[in-house]
């Protein structure tokens, strides 16, 4: 009989993984990736490699689909891999992780079976504390405010640029 669990794993290190954590959702099992991504990490391409994992399963017998790194249909790639003992969420909303801190790109696929996970497992280590950061560092009020919109309005009004104030202040950041 098949292991799925150790064809997934093979197949998501060949496709590059550098985390990989299985969380209960909705009585399927989410596998969720994460890529080390200190820049721009093309979604569509994450969504590819989900894609080339879920077709590996399927030729063992399971149903699978990808929840989109670009659009997760309502699906927070983020909770399961927060679920899945990949990291926490810090207050920034992003995912802070033991070994990349919160330089992570997400990508994801869930499978129609119950498999052994062991939530919770990951590197939690009491969150943010008492940091107030990235909350500061924010140039829109987003964090503080807890208004995504914000974010949104003020990274669309930079045009080309992109805003990584939340993500260069983190403690947890990799220090390249
Ligand atoms: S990306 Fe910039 S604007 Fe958006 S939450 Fe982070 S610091 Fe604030
Ligand atoms: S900068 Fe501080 S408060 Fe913000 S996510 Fe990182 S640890 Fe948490």
């Amino acid at each position: 009989m098949v292991d799925i669990k150790e064809t997934i794993k093979k197949a998501a290190y060949e496709e590059g993984a550098d985390l990989l954590g299985f969380a209960d959702h909705e009585g399927k099992t989410a596998v969720v990736l994460a890529y080390y991504s200190a820049g721009d990490l093309d979604l569509g391409g994450l969504d590819r490699k989900a894609e080339r994992i879920a077709s590996r399963v399927r030729r063992a017998g399971f149903k699978a689909e990808v929840i989109s790194a670009c659009d997760g249909g309502g699906v927070s790639l983020r909770r399961l891999a927060e679920k899945a003992g990949l990291g926490f969420i810090g207050k920034s909303g992003l995912l802070i992780t033991e070994r990349f801190g919160p330089h992570v790109r997400l990508a994801g696929l869930q499978i129609n079976t119950e498999l052994p996970v062991q939530e919770g497992a990951g590197p939690a280590k009491g969150g943010c504390n008492g940091c107030m950061l990235c909350v500061k560092a924010c140039p829109a009020g987003a964090i503080e405010r807890r208004d995504a919109s914000r974010c949104r309005d003020f990274v669309e009004g930079m045009g080309e640029g992109r805003c990584t104030a939340c993500i260069d202040v983190c403690p947890f950041k990799v220090k390249g």
